[in-house]
């Protein structure tokens, strides 16, 4: 009952009987989400594993609610099988996202679809009063979606945590969030379990389960909002790092001579890239809405040309299938950013006209409903 950022290897060897059942269970229900539906023979043949142990895990599976048959195919010669499927209602997630102005929550199902939505300007204060609320909001869901269903609640808020670093306030950050010690509280609370996450580490994940990373298993998401931020997937699995902050990308220098950053370097991409450094180029008062403004025009040159130097580093450090582009900024403008970007510089990923760029398609509720991933990623994926 933690936060459970599980490190790669235990996801990865499983040793025990109880352990590989639940790793296979997890196998099966990723091929589904996958595919969609899939017979048992199909299953075995995609998963590896035997017909026998298929049988036996969809069995359990169904009596947990958690998948159920999908029919048969039409076929044009004999009796098709009977096919499998997610049982998108068998389970649902809480997903919140917070920042210091705004809370979204949501409750999404196996499938990802959001079922309910509750949104919040008024904010608790301390850590005492955030273990109240997040209570308040997990048994409100509850009662309408039946607590038995619940998978599990994940909250999604900038980052960093638990370090003191940049030593001020990032962008958007809620300092009674910042440190992980309150996800073992709520989870004690709640008697669920409970994920604290940055905003971008869970978009990818939401990504990897509902959007533009379904079939992609390595990957980078640039998280373009408030600061800037990166979420790393690698072998389908988030790569947090030694604390859970791991792809800082907003922290990356690209001109050692540019302008201050608040973490105490110059030249970070944040400075370049964010919309608190959009505001602050073209000031406060300019209408989000005038994308043709000359200053709106400069301003995206400047940011696309930092972020090509960033990513041209992020291909070379971890060669990803893909870079996914999204967060908060507005679809209009993040596809203003692709546009201004051009040619991207020369890297590894460099391979005879493979698309290296996705823009995300998850939009506003992004960040909810990768808070909302994160427990349902525990759940049912493997790899
Ligand atoms: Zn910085």
């Amino acid at each position: 009952m933690s936060n459970r950022s599980i490190p790669e290897s235990s996801q990865l060897s499983a040793n025990t009987p109880a352990d590989m059942r639940s790793h296979n269970r997890r196998v099966i229900l990723h091929a589904l989400r996958l595919h969609g539906s899939l017979s048992r023979a199909e299953l075995a043949r995609t998963t590896g594993l035997t017909p026998q142990a298929v049988a036996n895990i969809v069995e359990g599976l169904e009596a947990a609610g958690l998948v159920r048959q999908a029919g048969r195919r039409r076929s044009s010669r004999g009796q098709p099988p009977i096919e499998i499927e997610i049982s998108k209602d068998g389970g649902y997630a809480l997903g919140i996202r917070v920042d210091d102005s705004h809370l979204l929550a949501v409750a999404v199902n196996l499938v990802g679809e959001v079922i309910e939505t509750r949104r919040d300007a008024r904010l608790p204060r301390d850590t005492g009063e955030w273990v109240d609320y997040v209570a308040e909001i997990h048994v409100g869901f509850a009662e309408r979606h039946n607590v038995d269903r619940c998978l599990g609640v994940g909250i999604v808020t900038p980052g960093p945590f638990d370090v003191d670093w940049p030593g001020i306030p990032s962008p958007g950050s809620v300092r009674a969030l910042q440190s992980r010690n309150i996800v073992e509280r709520i989870a004690l609370r709640t008697g669920v379990d409970v994920f604290l996450e940055n905003d971008a580490t869970a978009a990818a994940i939401g990504e990897r389960l509902y959007g533009e990373a379904k079939d992609v298993n390595n990957f980078f998401y640039v998280f373009v909002g408030e600061g800037v931020g990166g979420g790393i997937v690698i072998r389908g699995q988030p790569y947090r790092g030694f604390r859970g902050n791991a792809g800082e990308f907003g922290h990356i220098i690209v001109d050692p001579a540019g302008p201050q950053c608040y973490c105490g370097n110059k030249g970070c991409l944040g400075e370049y890239l964010s919309l608190a450094s959009m505001r602050q180029s073209l000031g406060p008062d300019f209408d989000l809405s005038d994308g043709n403004h000359p200053d709106f025009t400069r301003w995206i040159l400047q940011a696309a040309q930092a972020l090509s130097v960033g990513l041209a580093s992020v291909e070379n450090l971890f060669d990803p299938e893909i870079v996914i582009i999204g967060g908060t900024a507005p679809t209009w403008m993040l596809n203003r950013l692709v546009e201004a970007l051009g040619t991207l510089r020369p890297s590894v990923r460099q391979d005879g006209g493979q698309q290296r760029l996705r823009l995300s398609k998850l939009g506003e509720e992004s960040g909810a409903l990768g808070a909302a991933a994160l427990p349902i990623l525990a759940a049912t994926s493997s790899v």
